[in-house]
């Protein structure tokens, strides 16, 4: 599993609901910054194989390197925080993406990597395309599985794959969004396979 040729058939590009990472039983911790925005960021840029599996890990030597991506940073913490505890500056979740996703990405540098994944999310309006179908934050709401999923694809081209998790209180909520992207990092796909991930029928966004 472990190479440093990494060939691919296509990206998982995965973005995260923050409402529904911190409204678990698990705590999450806001970036040292402070609050994130409302709104979807991102978790990942992963390469993927068209039957469902995926490679990690391609170069073990190719570490993360903060200074090469030094330009990109407020934008890393706009768009690419962290919530996970304790509170960080980010560093160890790009670190953790560029190890284990982005060494297999087919020989992007580091500052293609990150720079991509911030080109694809700035190119998306995924709240905005919710809103348009009457899909907005809040702590009541439920909405149908397929009305979350066509508004997305509206936005997208294509009708992504989502993944729900379960709240505190036991709610089905939208968790991660994974739209498919071309080998270029660039450009939207029909997705190939669907990740496992499920949602119920009915679908909580919660506030954040
Ligand atoms: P989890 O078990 O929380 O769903 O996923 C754990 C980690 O496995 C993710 O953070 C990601 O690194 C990796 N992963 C899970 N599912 C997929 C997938 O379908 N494709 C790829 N490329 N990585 C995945
Ligand atoms: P994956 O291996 O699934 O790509 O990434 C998950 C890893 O990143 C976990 O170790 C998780 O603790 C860490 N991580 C740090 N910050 C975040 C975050 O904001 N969201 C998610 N989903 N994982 C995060
Ligand atoms: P990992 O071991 O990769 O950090 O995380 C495993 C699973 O737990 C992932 O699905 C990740 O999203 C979730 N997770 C990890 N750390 C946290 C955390 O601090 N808060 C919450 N809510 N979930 C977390």
């Amino acid at each position: 599993q472990s190479s440093v040729i990494s060939d691919f058939d296509f990206f998982y590009f995965v973005v995260q609901w923050p409402g529904s990472y911190c409204d678990l039983k698990k705590a999450c911790c806001y970036p040292t910054l402070g609050k994130p925005a409302s709104n979807f960021s991102i978790h990942g840029l992963w390469p993927n194989y068209d039957d469902g599996t995926y490679p990690q890990n391609c170069d073990p030597s190719d570490t993360f390197d903060y200074s090469q991506i030094q330009d990109l940073i407020p934008q890393m913490n706009k768009y690419w925080g962290s919530l996970s505890c304790p509170s960080s500056d980010g560093t160890d979740f790009w670190s953790h993406e560029w190890e284990k996703h982005g060494t297999c990405s087919g020989g992007l540098s580091q500052h293609e990597y990150f720079a991509k994944g911030l080109a694809l999310i700035k190119s998306l309006n995924l709240l905005g395309s919710l809103q348009n179908a009457g899909v907005k934050p809040s702590s009541q709401a439920t909405y149908d599985v397929s009305t979350i999923q066509k508004a997305l694809g509206s936005a997208i081209g294509f009708t992504p794959g989502v993944e729900c998790n379960t709240a505190a209180n036991k709610n089905n909520q939208l968790y991660q969004v994974y739209i498919c992207v071309d080998k270029d990092a660039e450009t939207f796909i029909e997705c190939p396979v669907y990740p496992n991930g499920k949602c119920k029928p009915s679908v909580h966004l919660p506030t954040f």
